[in-house]
C-alpha cells in the first residue's frame, strides 16, 4: 500500500503546489501527514484538512472555476486530492431553484431550494463526499473501501466504488428502507445488514477499520470525505452570482455537512471570491433523533446521545460526531437548531412536492418542516435570501409517504367510466374543501 503524496504537478503557474497541505487537529492544532487518519494522537480531537489560502488566493479566480468541469471538480483546488483526474461521475452542480410558490406559502420573498435530490449518481448529497473520499482513497493506495451508513452513504459508496473499480463492503442498520437497500445491492458490493442502530454499526466499523486496513469513507478517510460537503457552499455562492445567501436551513445527522457548508462560505470570503457577509445557520433534526436540537434548546455546549426513533432514518444519528461544532456555529451566526415531528416531516415532503415539483426524502421533509416553523414564528427574515438544502430523493423512502398520498382512481377504458370517476373525484374535492373551511 503506497501512502505517499503524488508529486505530479498541477497545470498552473505554481506547479508542484497544492491547495491542501496537512491534516490539522481541530482542538490542539497538531499537524499530521495527509494519510488515512482521523483522530489526533495527542488529544483525540478530530483532524481536518488544512489549506494554503494565500496560494489559493493567488491561483483561483471566478473565471478559472467557471472554465472547470460542470461538477464538484470545478472547485478542485479547495478539495483534498492530488489527482489531475479525480473520480468524476458528474457529481454536483445541482439546480438552485427559486422557490416562488413555496415562498408564497411560507411568506418568504427570496427562497431558494438547493436540490441535491437530483445529485449524480445516486440522488443524494452523499455523492459529493464519496467522490472526494474515494479519489483520496485511490491516491492513498486503498483497494477496498467501506462505510457505516444510514442508507444514502452506502448507495454512493457502492456506486462510485463500482465506477472506480474498487472493492466495496458496506454496513447498514438492518431496518433500512427497501429503496436504500436495493440502491446499494444493485452495484454488487458486499452488504452487511447489522442488527442494531447506526451508532452501533459505526462502532463495529471502527473495529473493522483497525483490523482490516480498509478505507472507510466516514471513519479513517473522514477528514477527506467531509470536505466534499464544502461544494454545497461553493455552488450556492456561484449560483447566486458570486454572493453568499443571508440565511440557510440544513438537515443535521452527524452535523458534518452543516459545519462544512460554513467552512466553504468562509473559505470563499478568505480567498476573495465573494464579499464577506453574515450568514445565519439554521439546522433541522427529526424530533425522534434530535440530540443537537435538544442541546441547543437547553443552552448546553455538549450533546447527550439519544436512541433514534423516527421515519427520517437518513439523519438518525444518536451520537453526532460534529454536534458540538454545529452548536457553536448556530449560536455565533444567530441561527436556530430545531426539530420536526414525523407527521411534520411527512407534511414537509408533501408541501415541497405540491408547491415546487420536487420529491424529497424524509431528510428534506425535515428541512422544509423546520423552515416552516422558522417562517411562522418569525425567526427568519422574510425578505432575506434564504437557501434550504434538500439533500436526498423521495423515491428512496417510499414507505414513509405511501400511507399519505391517496390512491389512483381505477377505471375501465371507457369514457363513461372516466366521467363517473371524475365526478367522484370532484365531489371528494368539494367535501375536502368543506371540511377545511368549517
Ligand atoms: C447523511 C445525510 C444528511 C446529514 O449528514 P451529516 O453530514 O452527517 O450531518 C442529510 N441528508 C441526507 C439525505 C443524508 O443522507
Ligand atoms: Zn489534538
Amino acid at each position: 500500500m503506497t501512502q505517499t503524496l503524488s508529486a505530479r504537478p498541477l497545470s498552473t503557474a505554481d506547479s508542484q503546489k497544492l491547495g491542501f497541505s496537512n491534516l490539522r487537529c481541530r482542538e490542539c492544532g497538531a499537524e499530521y501527514e495527509p494519510v488515512a487518519k482521523h483522530v489526533c494522537e495527542l488529544c483525540f480531537g478530530p483532524l481536518e484538512v488544512a489549506y494554503d489560502y494565500d496560494w489559493l488566493k493567488r491561483t483561483v479566480t471566478r473565471q478559472s472555476i467557471q472554465q472547470g468541469p460542470h461538477s464538484i471538480w470545478r472547485y478542485r483546488p479547495f478539495l483534498p486530492v492530488t489527482s489531475e483526474r479525480p473520480i468524476d461521475v458528474g457529481t454536483g452542480m445541482t439546480p438552485l431553484v427559486k422557490a416562488e410558490r413555496l415562498g408564497r406559502r411560507l411568506g418568504l420573498k427570496n427562497l431558494y431550494i438547493k436540490n441535491d435530490a437530483v445529485n449524480m449518481p445516486t440522488l443524494s448529497f452523499k455523492d459529493r463526499v464519496v467522490s472526494v473520499a474515494l479519489t483520496r482513497a485511490k491516491e492513498l493506495g486503498f483497494t477496498t473501501v467501506s462505510c457505516a451508513s444510514t442508507g444514502n452513504l452506502a448507495n454512493s459508496t457502492a456506486a462510485i466504488a463500482a465506477h472506480a473499480g474498487l472493492e466495496c463492503t458496506i454496513f447498514i442498520p438492518a431496518d433500512l428502507e427497501a429503496g436504500k437497500v436495493l440502491g446499494s445491492l444493485i452495484y454488487n458490493p458486499t452488504v452487511m445488514a447489522v442488527e442494531g442502530n447506526y451508532d452501533q454499526v459505526n462502532r463495529l466499523c471502527s473495529e473493522v477499520a483497525d483490523r482490516y486496513g480498509w478505507g472507510f469513507v466516514n471513519i479513517n478517510l473522514r477528514p477527506y470525505y467531509s470536505e466534499g460537503s464544502k461544494t454545497l457552499a461553493y455552488e450556492v455562492a456561484e449560483q447566486l452570482g458570486w454572493q453568499l445567501p443571508d440565511q440557510v436551513v440544513i438537515p443535521l445527522a452527524s452535523g458534518s455537512q452543516y459545519t462544512k457548508i460554513y467552512k466553504g462560505f468562509q473559505e470563499f470570503v478568505k480567498v476573495g471570491l465573494v464579499a464577506d457577509k453574515p450568514v445565519t445557520f439554521n439546522g433541522a433534526q427529526a424530533e425522534g433523533c434530535s440530540p443537537i436540537a435538544q442541546a441547543f434548546r437547553e443552552g448546553r455546549d455538549f450533546v447527550t446521545p439519544v436512541k433514534p426513533n423516527t421515519i427520517a432514518k437518513s439523519i438518525a444519528i444518536g451520537n453526532p460526531a460534529d454536534g458540538i461544532y454545529a452548536l457553536d456555529i448556530a449560536r455565533k451566526t444567530g441561527g436556530q437548531i430545531q426539530a420536526a415531528t414525523d407527521p411534520e416531516i411527512v407534511a414537509g415532503i408533501k408541501l415541497l412536492a405540491e408547491t415546487e415539483g420536487i420529491f424529497t426524502e424524509t431528510a428534506g421533509g425535515t428541512t422544509i418542516a423546520v423552515l416552516k416553523q422558522l417562517a411562522e414564528s418569525g425567526q427568519i427574515d422574510p425578505e432575506a435570501v434564504t437557501v434550504a438544502y434538500i439533500t436526498g430523493n423521495g423515491l428512496k423512502t417510499q414507505e414513509a409517504i405511501q400511507p399519505h398520498v391517496g390512491h389512483p382512481l381505477l377505471i375501465s377504458p371507457k369514457i363513461e367510466s372516466f366521467e363517473q370517476a371524475l365526478e367522484r373525484a370532484r365531489t371528494l374535492e368539494r367535501l375536502d374543501w368543506q371540511e377545511v373551511s368549517v
